[in-house]
């Protein structure tokens, strides 16, 4: 699934450095505390050359993680997103999956990060779809996570923080662990919130319903892009609390993110959704956004920045 350009470039604190170089020690405050913050978007093989997709916003998503856990990135937003573009240019990439992290590192030991420098890199992989070829035309079969996702007030869902990512591992392993490609989890108060690495969306009755900010969800960009696409085609969507119960009775389920895309969920728990296949309203949104990524269709939102 995912693929390391090993004999490429990342760039590192402000110069692009080979693969093997891009190192930090193990006594790196993030090591031990898992103190950062990441973005995680897609460059598009798009028939006027590689494109980044809504690089603006997965860069203002990086600066508002690191603000609310207290970083001051040392470089501004336009250096970062220049950086992507680097990246993908001097590995020769023509799409790529792009990674930019922001950590604190080696300084000291103590919980205080004050002494530890915040240090930025830009890496890019070479990654299909995320939950198989096959994940996107035919839907994928998941389970609810007995793990709820992170109480409020307690590790914030707004930041696309690393140690969030420690909830989401426990509900990927345990989701494989028990013969499901992913896990839905519910929020500490029961109801729908997110996969470990997507946001979802409910279709009852022709409606889309997707779990509000409030949900201890990350507030997806791939998210923002239905809102979008949905309000063009007059579909409306509501962000309410869901229950549980709504994923088994429902129309059509369908995952989002910059990894998935947008997937259908054929099943949950093994009760078929719909009619256990991709429905056609997740298909109608899928096609839509994909033919805007590869250039198929002008980019009416404005979502692409191309490399040169
Ligand atoms: N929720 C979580 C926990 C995620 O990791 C992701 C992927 N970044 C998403 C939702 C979807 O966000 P986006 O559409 O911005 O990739």
């Amino acid at each position: 699934m995912s693929e390391f350009l090993e004999n490429g470039k990342i760039w590192f604190n402000g110069k692009l450095v080979d693969w093997k170089d891009a190192t930090i020690h193990v006594m790196a405050h993030v090591i031990h505390y898992g103190s950062s913050v990441f973005e995680g978007f897609r460059c598009y093989e798009h028939v006027t050359g590689p494109a980044l997709f809504r690089l603006d916003d997965h860069i203002d998503r990086l600066f508002n993680s690191a603000k609310i856990y207290r970083m001051s990135i040392p470089y501004t937003k336009e250096e970062i997103s220049q950086a992507c573009k680097d990246v993908v240019k001097a590995n020769g990439l023509r799409s790529a999956y792009m990674r930019p992290v922001v950590y604190r590192g080696y300084g000291s030991l103590g919980v205080d990060p004050k002494d530890c420098p915040i240090e930025v890199a830009v890496a890019a992989l070479s990654w299909g779809k995320y939950l198989g070829e096959e994940a996107i035309n035919v839907g994928v079969d998941v389970c609810v996570s007995t793990w709820n996702r992170m109480a409020p007030n307690t590790f914030p869902s707004i930041a696309k923080a690393g140690a969030n990512y420690m909830n989401s591992q426990l509900v990927k392993l345990e989701a494989k662990v028990n013969g499901y490609l992913e896990g839905i989890c519910l929020d500490t108060f029961g109801h729908v919130s997110e996969g470990s690495g997507e946001n979802i969306f409910v279709v009852s009755k022709g409606k889309l319903y997707t779990p509000s900010i409030g949900a201890s969800i990350l507030p997806g960009i791939t998210r923002d892009c239905v809102f979008q696409i949905a309000s063009d085609f007059g579909i409306e969507v509501v962000e309410t609390q869901i229950p549980r119960e709504m994923l088994y009775v429902a129309d059509e389920v369908f995952f989002t993110g910059s990894a998935a895309e947008v997937t259908p969920i054929r099943s949950v728990d093994r009760i078929p959704v719909g009619q256990g296949r991709r429905g056609p309203i997740t298909e109608k949104i899928q096609q839509r956004l994909f033919n805007i990524m590869n250039g198929e269709i002008e980019d009416p939102y404005h979502w692409l920045t191309f490399v040169e």
